[in-house]
């Protein structure tokens, strides 16, 4: 391996092409017209595309594994010989073959296989095979492993090198794939260059390796590889993902710059007069808030802010002020929640904070219909409608407003990040753009922020308002589940009152309700005494409204409820919350829900309920919470636990799926990725292109969103 420092390949511009920018993929062996097609389909045309679609993993068939030393989930490559060939008649037929190695003997089990197959894998021959070992009924299994018989003292052929894994789609196979790439890495070690995208002035800078030593590494890193070379080289190639990242949402911010925003300067009465009403003082996090936000609306351009404050911190009071200074310029604002549940609440909130000012609130619900959506329709496009508030069900084509100004979306984590791009052109109108504001209880963490929301300015509010008291958390196995029924009884007869959350990893809404169901009739029969009511995403919404008022109200001691409440529900005076199945919700997910207590004066408590056995890395888990009631310390904690996805409820949008980099891992690149994107955006824009081509290919373009 040549030195960090050795070469590096020249200042190229983009456009100065080099060999591997020009040579088809239809050069390489095996590359037809069909292949080439679905190629093209992931953007790969030439090779260099080629020599860019990186394993996701690797898998080690570098040496073979002593049977013994097998465990359940281990891939591994063995060798062995075939004690024992036969065929079993179970519920499938399948053909097993028992092989040892003197350490122990492994099952090979076969559904699909040919005659011949069966007859060669004779007892007393050598077999290596590579596969996933699984613990079965007869110890150690593989299922359907890749196999090859070695014929006598022939040595076993082992690779040299990691074997890449790479991503696959319909039609182009893993086996395409290793028959296409090492040919592309010929070329490339042979005399072939790749494009350097990034400039020299940050690569000097940065003093990293060559790229091309980089791209040969990622694609056939050695199985003891020296780190001081492995890491750098993998650095290298983060590195430039995430400046691709970064690029794409910062030079989107940037057309968004260019765009004109209705300036919002009024003098000021409608907030006076709504702080004046308010209860309370703002805490110094809220007004400081307040005031960026003031700021920006001042501005002609369109804001792009995202407010972050834990559950609880007051985010809604300062999205208040936002409206009422849009309302009192003339301009309308949306206000979207992500489920009808917090947008009930909302409407309840604004409606009694916003209509003793003489500022009308409008709801419209994805569940209304015929005369009652037609009426809702026409006081927003007549502008009639001040204030808007409802779920997405806002921002369907047929709502036209008056005079958009401002649309906040309250608790944005549970949009995807597509819906957001979607949203920025609501309320466009010729070069005209409405304000945003952005609102989230999950803190995101800095380094997650400067990469999924680089598009965005950002305010934190980082305190709570006075007086509150972090919820005390326990831990609890499902086993002592009447203790803490009991609990609840104690709690609710000293007149405080509960929630139960049933939680199902599944997505369905109809099952979590039949779980919650479930639940609330075996409490109802061990806790006769109590008022229980039941909460879900199946009920109409005038039904959990209901509920929900006499909950809050308290007129029911407990709440039991699916996830429905896990974003915004405020009901100061519950102070215990049970939550099932603990072990299977994200940690900020578990934060949100219990953000629902400790809302009051009075000591809160949150219970966990676990299922035995809790592997100890799940223990850890739940224990962060037990530990702090600091949601960005959370955060931090479930982005190096579950990754990214996990956090922004984005797992299924691409968003953030890296092909290198590791936000936990590269998390010190980013200060550089940000100050380097920053340097080209200003100085060499003709990179940016490219750079976002190569990275993110066609999946997702930021920039014409
Ligand atoms: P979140 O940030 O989770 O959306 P909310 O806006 O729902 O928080 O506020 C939580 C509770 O705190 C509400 O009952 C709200 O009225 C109250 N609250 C907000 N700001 C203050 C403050 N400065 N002082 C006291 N209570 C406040
Ligand atoms: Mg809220």
């Amino acid at each position: 391996m040549p030195e960090v420092s050795d070469h590096r390949s020249p200042a190229a511009t983009p456009a100065a092409g080099s060999r591997l920018s020009e040579i088809p993929v239809t050069a390489l062996r095996g590359a037809g017209p069909r292949v080439a097609a679905r190629l093209e389909a992931i953007g790969v045309r030439r090779v260099q595309d080629l020599l860019f679609h990186l394993p996701l993993r690797y898998q080690d068939r570098t040496q073979s594994t002593p049977i013994g030393a097998l465990r359940h989930g281990d891939e591994a490559l063995v060798d062995g010989e075939i004690q024992l060939t036969q065929l079993r008649y179970g519920r499938r037929r399948s053909l097993v073959c028992m092989i040892s190695d003197g350490t122990g003997r492994l099952l090979l089990r076969l559904f699909h296989f040919s005659e011949s197959q069966r007859r060669a894998l004779e007892r007393g021959r050598r077999v290596m095979c590579y596969g996933e070992a699984r613990r079965g009924p007869q110890g150690m299994e593989m299922v359907h492993p890749e196999y090859r018989l070695l014929a006598e003292g022939q040595p076993m052929p082992v690779e040299s090198h990691l074997t890449p894994v790479y991503p696959t789609t319909e039609g182009l196979s893993q086996g395409t794939l290793r028959k296409l790439l090492p040919q592309a890495l010929e070329l490339l070690s042979a005399d072939g260059n790749l494009d350097e995208l990034v400039p020299t002035e940050i690569l000097t800078r940065l003093a990293f390796p060559p790229l091309r030593e980089a791209v040969l590494y990622a694609h056939r890193p050695p199985r003891s590889g020296d780190e001081t070379v492995i890491l750098p080289t993998r650095r290298r190639l983060a590195f430039e993902e995430l400046l691709a990242h970064n690029l794409s949402l910062r030079q989107l911010r940037q057309k968004l710059d260019q765009k004109l925003a209705p300036t919002l300067s009024p003098p000021g009465f409608l907030v006076k007069h709504f702080l004046h009403r308010l209860p309370f003082e703002l805490t110094a996090a809220q007004r400081r808030v307040a005031d960026e936000i003031r700021a920006d609306l001042e501005k002609p351009h369109p804001m792009h802010r995202l407010a972050q404050g834990d559950v609880g911190s007051g985010k809604t009071v300062v999205a208040a002020l936002a409206a009422l200074q849009a309302i009192e310029s003339g301009f309308q604002t949306a206000l979207m929640a992500p489920t009808e549940l917090l947008a009930e609440q909302h409407l309840k909130t604004f409606s009694a904070w916003f209509e003793p000012l003489g500022v009308s609130v409008a709801w419209l619900s994805g569940t209304q219909t015929g005369a009652t959506r037609r009426k809702v329709y026409e006081s927003v496009a007549l502008g009639a409608a001040q204030m808007a508030i409802g779920t997405h069900a806002l921002f369907q084509e047929q709502v036209a407003f008056h005079h958009l100004g401002l649309v906040i979306v309250d608790e944005q984590h549970r949009f995807g990040v597509h819906q957001r791009l979607m949203l920025r052109d609501k309320g466009a109108r010729d070069e005209i753009r409405a304000h945003q504001l952005i609102m989230t209880a999950t803190p995101i963490p800095r380094t997650l922020a400067m990469t999924a929301y680089a598009d965005l300015d950002t305010s934190v509010i980082d305190s709570l308002p006075p007086g509150r008291k972090p919820v005390d958390t326990a831990v609890v196995p499902e086993i002592r589940r009447s203790e803490v029924v009991a609990r609840v009884l104690d709690a609710c007869c000293k007149g405080q009152q509960a929630y139960w959350v049933c939680t199902l990893i599944e997505d369905s809404e109809t099952l979590q309700a039949k779980a919650a169901a479930e639940t609330e009739r075996s409490l109802r029969e061990a806790l006769p005494t109590l008022r229980i009511a039941l909460v879900h995403g199946r009920m109409k919404p005038t039904e959990k409204e209901a509920v929900m008022v006499k909950f809050k109200q308290g007129n029911i001691d407990l709440l039991v409820a699916t996830t429905v409440v896990e974003v915004g529900v405020d009901v100061p005076n519950a102070s215990l919350m049970i939550i099932e199945n603990a072990e299977r919700l994200g940690l900020s997910q578990l934060h949100q829900l219990r953000g629902r207590v400790g809302r009051g004066g009075q000591r809160s408590a949150c219970v966990m309920l676990y299922r035995t056995p809790l592997s100890p890395a799940a223990r850890e888990r739940l224990n962060v919470l037990r530990e702090t009631n600091d949601g960005f310390k959370i955060a931090q904690r479930d982005l190096e636990l579950r990754g990214p996805g996990e956090l922004l409820g984005t797992r299924q949008t691409g968003m953030l799926q890296f092909r290198v980099a590791d936000l936990a891992q590269h998390q010190a690149l980013l200060p550089d990725v940000v100050r380097a994107a920053g340097d080209i955006l200003s100085r060499y824009p003709e990179h940016i292109a490219p750079i976002v081509k190569r990275w993110l290919g066609d999946r997702v373009n930021y920039a014409d969103a």
